[in-house]
């Protein structure tokens, strides 16, 4: 199978549970939804089969054995083939996902960001993004069964309305203390 590659590439994981640490970032081509606050240009695309991908990652990897899929939406392509392939050459798999998609199995840690109907039943951490203090919205994901709750605060509109943003969110989180606070960090540190 030929895999539709955005892009390939080492950096430090910005968001949520696993910030700071090195991850080599696998970007896939394409996704099912187009949120209007989207900031990911997943366009273009290189067709790769899955050893070529796995030679890339170990290429850039250096000594670092995590990958994170990424989108678009990944699980518009991903395969148990990628995931064995990725197992095999020493990788701990980390996938980030809007939910709407089932997830083959093996992936050793899953983020799911919902904005749509969730087919996925569980994942190790729900990140959602706050665009304000919609307590029904937000606390209707506390059934999730996911092990950890983020709230990110959209950062894509004006300075003026993103620091708004923020501030309701820690607001919110301080009065919904199982929510925890995620940033862009690599957004804010100027990093890819
Ligand atoms: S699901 Fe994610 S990648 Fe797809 S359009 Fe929405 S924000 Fe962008």
């Amino acid at each position: 199978m030929k895999y539709r590659v955005n892009e390939i590439f080492l950096s430090l994981q910005g968001e949520g549970f696993w910030t700071g640490t090195p991850m080599v970032f696998l970007r896939l081509s394409g996704c099912n939804l187009a949120c209007p606050f989207c900031d990911t240009d997943f366009t273009a695309f290189k067709e790769m089969e899955a050893d070529e991908i796995v030679a890339e990652l170990l290429n850039v990897a250096g000594e670092c054995r995590r990958v994170c899929i990424t989108g678009g939406e990944p699980l518009l392509q991903l395969e148990s083939g990628l995931v064995d392939a990725l197992h095999r050459a020493g990788f701990t798999i980390h996938l980030e996902t809007n939910g709407t998609i089932e997830a083959p199995d093996g992936i050793d840690w899953i983020t799911v960001s919902p904005k749509a109907g969730l087919k996925l039943k569980k994942s190790n951490e729900l990140k959602l993004v706050f665009q304000g203090s919609d307590e029904a919205y937000i606390e209707g994901f506390r059934s999730f069964d996911a092990g950890n709750f983020f709230l990110q605060p959209c950062d894509t509109g004006s300075p003026e309305n993103s620091a708004a943003i923020l501030g309701q969110c820690i607001a919110y989180i301080k009065s919904h203390p199982w929510w925890r606070l995620s940033l862009q960090t690599h957004k804010l540190l100027g990093i890819r």
